[in-house]
């Protein structure tokens, strides 16, 4: 079922939009079966979670005797992170698309010039009307991103939402509409402050239950979790 769901989505999805497997709380035998089927990106929204998963691909990688299995694996960070936790993720992602506060962007500048490494990073929106308030609302997010003061270790790479949990489309449309407005809003800045620059190409919105809506709406990165491993039972 996984490498079906896999096939389809990639056959399906826009060339423009990419396909983030959000794996959390699946085994890493489903990651496994994904990857087997093509899919290269997979998204975990807990520190612990992702580094023993990035363990045991070691451990596998160990007792294959291949070194190189799995090596073009791509790991993006989902859920809330604590900065006590950076070091247990920020050596392993490509991208952290929940960056949701100023306290954790600094903190992750911080450990990026500690460590010599720049972060690809989203700024998670609040676009919803869900009581949860996680997230940047759009003018904080013009703030940070026409700061003048440079983030030498941190790359902003775009935007990043979640709809409204309702089955109203309307309102899911309406939610994916905002965060495609503060990303044009982000585009026409390009250039003229020292944190955005042409690395600014993200807009990841969608998921599993909504994402054909999300891709409407201009969405280049959709991270689909139960429709593709099955539902969570945690
Ligand atoms: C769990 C999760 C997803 C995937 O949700 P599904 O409905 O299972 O596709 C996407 N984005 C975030 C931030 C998540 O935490």
């Amino acid at each position: 079922m996984i490498k079906e769901t896999i096939n389809k989505l990639h056959s399906e999805l826009p060339a423009t939009v990419k396909l983030v497997a959000v794996s959390k709380f699946h085994p890493f035998e489903s990651i496994e079966e994904a990857y087997s089927a093509g899919q290269r990106i997979f998204a975990e929204s807990r520190p612990q979670e992702l580094a023993a998963k990035v363990k045991t691909l070691q451990v596998r990688r160990d007792e294959m005797g291949d070194p190189d299995y799995m090596s073009d694996v791509e790991w993006h960070f989902i859920g809330h992170l604590q900065t006590n936790k950076l070091k247990m993720v920020l050596p392993y992602v490509s991208l952290i698309e929940s960056v949701d506060s100023m306290r954790l962007l600094e903190a992750i500048n911080a450990w990026g010039a500690a460590n010599n490494k720049v972060s690809d990073i989203l700024l998670e929106c609040f676009i919803s009307s869900d009581d949860t308030k996680q997230g940047f609302s759009v003018e904080e997010i013009m703030g940070i991103v026409t700061s003048e003061s440079k983030y030498d270790n941190i790359r902003i790479r775009g935007v990043m939402g979640m709809a409204s949990y309702t089955d109203d489309e309307d309102v899911v449309r309406g939610d994916f509409k905002k965060l495609a407005d503060v990303f044009a809003q982000l585009k026409e800045k390009i250039g003229e402050f020292p944190n955005l620059d042409e690395s600014c190409t993200e807009v990841s919105m969608g998921m599993s239950g909504d994402y054909p809506i999300a891709i409407e709406e201009g969405s280049t990165m959709v991270r689909i979790g139960s429709m593709i491993f099955g539902e969570r039972y945690v």
